[in-house]
């Protein structure tokens, strides 16, 4: 240990010379079991990650104790609505409720439920923010209730940006200060957040990465995150961008590399000289993408480009040198000649980069910006088929963070706008920047009337497209139809994630999201073909394509670092927000014909384990690539759907049921809400209706919820079945809380998704790994035939083989040795205790202690 300004800190350099070859991001979990562990914990943690070599992946785990967690509103509504319940349940017992705080600062972005209902209009983020406030005022009385009882939650109200934005530009310190037993402590700012992109803020070098609901109540209650030494990919970046290539172009690059090269939950880590041509917003985009690429961090260390990042976001000179000296003092400061060890290792060239795009269905499916068509005829099987654009999205944290990719959007509309072309008809046009200081700067270089005229007018400041509210869909024009398609700035692009009416969509810059829009066709050619004919004559694309240069002299103009601190207080204080009640009290007044806030019946003791020697009916059965959004779909509910029947019996209006996530307060909506997508097949009745399966011992098909009630109240077990990646996309634990509901003990699938995979272990349902040649469709599973599974508490251990058997409906056995996906001893207490939410009120019971933040 040593020490600075009055401040102790860990002495890195000082373990020896071992620390200099570990990857940076290491490094910082080294610092941070060094300083958070004690005894034998922190000896073996420090032994561990100095004997990491790369080689040979680590079965060391190690507790870390990130300093903050970010959330978002719909990620947070569920986890605070689970905590009014802890406290229900404590008081209950006799225990006072108001002692159950968290112990680290919570900040609560309200970003993920900003629709685009109008558009192409002066007026429309102010129309719109109305309707979001409308339509969530009980959720959001509800946050502003927890903001009051519950210390250390901070909420930041919605037109105050996207989350990781708001990481980026007002939360983030890179390096802090903590009180740790009586001593002031300098340390690197490790974070969580219960979102997949949180490694956004890897980009000004903050080690932070994304964790599901559950995950983040074991962290803010003062429990470690326990993780396993991850494997590190190192990418080695040379060369420079060529001109025009921008950063959303090296992101989709990054996705399609690391996709191919397998990787799966690694941390990667940037190095290499390449790495100092890159600025930390360009730095960011690519971070922003780890969950796309199967990472589970995209880190860039720290140097002058981080530095140069926090003054123009207006950090104090103090903070900046802090950050500076701190960095250099403990080797955390990037060396771009250095090469550390890393499990695997990737070399990008940066001057190799083109202009691309991404889709139509997934992240990773890399085209020339020029080679849409085929792509989209590939689909159609060859098919001559029209591809109109239905929506123009400039959306996403991702791609509206970096004011160099917002003011190359704004140069494309000015040259357009100076050759008097217009967005093609039954386009629908938005703009939704990650922060409110982008509508000042927009508006200091002249671009925002520039864009306006186009008909991208700010829309609001939220997730918006990205997450799946672009609003209705415009109107088919006629002459102008055929499978329509989406193009936007976000980062996924599966089928329905944009809008449930649409299976195809583009990823790409927001530049070229306004030249598509001009062009009106998704399958344009343009790198060949004209973006519009104005008076006879082609325009092409590369006459309205900006420079560096003429980026470089606009952001001149544009940026004012005072910019990022004055708006983001503006709209933190906006009057609507605060005219909103905030209910008081120690324990929430649930309203007993609330739709949207019920308490759960697992915040409970009694949840129970779910372990144990039992045969089980398949509830359903799936395949490959199941995502959370096919599990627990955050989409528009279906006016027609049995989830609308069941709200409009509860006084709903039909017409304004919002979307599935802003239900994620209500248990009963979710459980009905569970497995409802239209693309997911359930191989166990593959003609059955959406969010239906069969009840084996009756035969009926049904909805699931029933059959799963039927099951419980006959004392049957059920597990459920899936192929690959099961429970890819968002980290949503809603997907797991809703399979606990569903009664189901155990899910079986050939891989998962490591987020998804921690939220079941955190519901207390045991993950299984099926071996290799036995996937859903291997096993053949016919109605009537019935799994057993050998999973007693006492002999679960982590990677532990389990034997299962499945019992066909003739009596025959067949048995083989599934693996627990449990990757820590601290998960199998979870698992043996029922998961996350009794493990911390058995905690709250018997140590109130450490459970007060008061
Ligand atoms: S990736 Fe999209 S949905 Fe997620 S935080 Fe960013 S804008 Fe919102």
């Amino acid at each position: 240990m040593a020490a600075l300004g009055g401040r102790l800190f860990v002495d890195l350099p000082g373990f020896g010379p071992q620390v200099e070859k570990l990857p940076v991001c290491l490094r910082i979990l080294l610092e941070n079991v060094a300083r958070t562990q004690k005894g034998s914990d922190r000896d073996e943690a420090i032994a561990a990650l100095l004997a990491w070599s790369g080689s040979g992946t680590s079965m060391a785990e190690i507790p870390v104790q990130p300093c903050r967690v970010l959330m978002h509103d719909t990620t947070s509504t569920p986890a605070l609505v689970d905590i009014a319940a802890m406290r229900d349940s404590l008081a209950e017992s006799g225990a006072d409720p108001a002692t159950l705080n968290p112990v680290l600062p919570v900040d609560v972005s309200v970003d993920h439920s900003l629709a685009v209902e109008v558009y192409g209009r002066s007026d429309a983020a102010t129309v719109n923010i109305g309707h979001e406030l409308r339509r969530n005022a009980e959720r959001y009385r509800f946050l502003r209730w927890a903001s009051t009882a519950l210390s250390g939650v901070r909420i930041h109200p919605p037109g105050t940006g996207i989350m990781h934005t708001i990481n980026l530009e007002q939360l983030a310190t890179v390096v802090t200060t903590e009180e740790r037993d009586g001593e002031r402590w300098a340390m690197p700012d490790l974070m969580i957040g219960t979102d997949s992109h949180t490694p956004m803020v890897n980009g000004i070098g903050v080690l932070g990465w994304g964790v599901g609901g559950l995950e983040a109540q074991t962290v803010m209650f003062g429990m470690p995150t326990v993780l396993r030494i991850p494997d590190v990919v190192g990418v080695r970046l040379t060369g420079r961008l060529p001109p025009g290539v921008l950063s959303t172009d090296l992101a989709l690059v990054v996705t399609h590399r690391l996709r191919k090269m397998g990787v799966a939950g690694e941390f990667v880590e940037f190095y290499g000289p390449g790495v100092s041509t890159l600025k930390a917003g360009d730095r960011s985009v690519v971070a922003n993408m780890a969950p796309e690429y199967g990472a589970t961090t995209g880190y860039f260390p720290i140097d002058d480009a981080t530095l140069e990042y926090l003054r123009d976001t207006g950090r104090s000179p103090g903070a900046i040198a802090f950050v500076e000296e701190y960095a250099r003092l403990t080797g955390l400061w990037f060396d771009r000649d250095a090469s550390p060890r890393y499990t695997r290792t990737l070399e990008i060239d940066l001057a190799e980069v083109g202009m691309h795009v991404a889709g139509p269905r997934r992240p990773q499916d890399l085209h020339p910006y020029w080679e849409t068509g085929p792509a989209l005829r590939t689909l159609e099987g060859g098919k001559d088929v029209a591809h109109p654009i239905a929506i123009a999205a400039i959306t996403s944290c991702t791609n509206t963070s970096d004011p160099r990719l917002l003011v190359a959007a704004g140069l494309v509309a000015r040259k357009a706008r100076g050759l008097g072309l217009k967005v093609a008809e039954g386009v629908k046009t938005s703009l939704a920047p990650g922060s409110p200081a982008a509508a000042r700067y927009l508006a200091r270089a002249g671009l925002d009337r520039d864009l306006a005229v186009l008909g991208f007018d700010i829309v609001g400041y939220g997730c918006t497209t990205c997450i799946g509210n672009p609003g209705p869909l415009p109107p088919e024009v006629p002459g102008r139809t055929g499978h329509r398609v989406a193009v936007l700035s976000g980062n996924r692009n599966f089928p329905g994630r944009i809008h449930p009416d649409l299976d195809r969509a583009f990823i790409m810059s927001p530049a070229l999201v306004v030249a598509f829009a001009l062009a009106g066709d998704a399958d344009r050619n343009l790198r060949d073909e004209p973006v519009a004919i104005r008076d006879g004559r082609p325009v092409m694309l590369s006459q309205l394509w900006p420079t560096h240069e003429e980026i470089d002299a606009a952001l001149a103009t544009a940026i004012d670092p005072s910019d990022y601190a004055e708006a983001f207080k503006v709209a933190t204080s906006r009057p609507e927000w605060h005219a909103l009640e905030a209910p008081a009290g120690a324990r929430f007044a649930w309203n007993p014909k609330s739709t949207i806030l019920r308490r759960p019946p697992f915040a409970s003791t009694d949840a129970g384990s779910q372990l144990g020697h039992f045969t089980a009916y398949p509830l359903i059965v799936l395949g490959d690539d199941v995502t959370t959004d096919h599990i627990s779909p955050a989409s528009a509910i279906p006016k027609d759907s049995a989830v609308a029947d069941f709200l409009v019996e509860r006084g709903d209006d039909r017409n304004d049921l919002n979307v599935f996530a802003s239900r994620r307060g209500n248990w009963e909506v979710m459980l009905r809400a569970a497995f409802h997508s239209r693309s997911l097949l359930n191989l166990l009745q593959p003609d059955s209706p959406v969010a239906h399966t069969v009840h084996v011992p009756s035969g009926e098909v049904m909805p699931i919820h029933e059959a799963a009630e039927r099951y419980r109240a006959a004392g049957d077990s059920v597990v459920l079945v899936a192929g690959e990646r099961y429970g890819t996309g968002s980290s949503r634990d809603w997907a797991a809380k809703g399979q606990r509901l569903l009664g189901i003990r155990a899910v079986l699938a050939s891989s998962f998704e490591r987020i998804h995979r921690s939220n079941l272990v955190g519901m207390g349902i045991l993950p299984l790994r099926l071996p290799r040649g036995r996937g859903p469709r291997d096993l053949a599973l016919a109605i009537g035939d019935r799994i057993e599974i050998d999973a007693d508490a006492v002999n679960l251990a982590p990677r532990r083989a389990v034997t299962v058997t499945v019992i066909r409906k003739d009596g025959r056995r067949e048995s083989f040795a599934a693996t627990a996906a449990v990757e820590t001893q601290f998960e199998v207490d979870l698992l043996r205790d029922g998961g996350v939410i009794p493990h911390i009120l058995r905690g709250a019971m018997t140590r109130p202690e450490k459970f007060g933040a008061d």
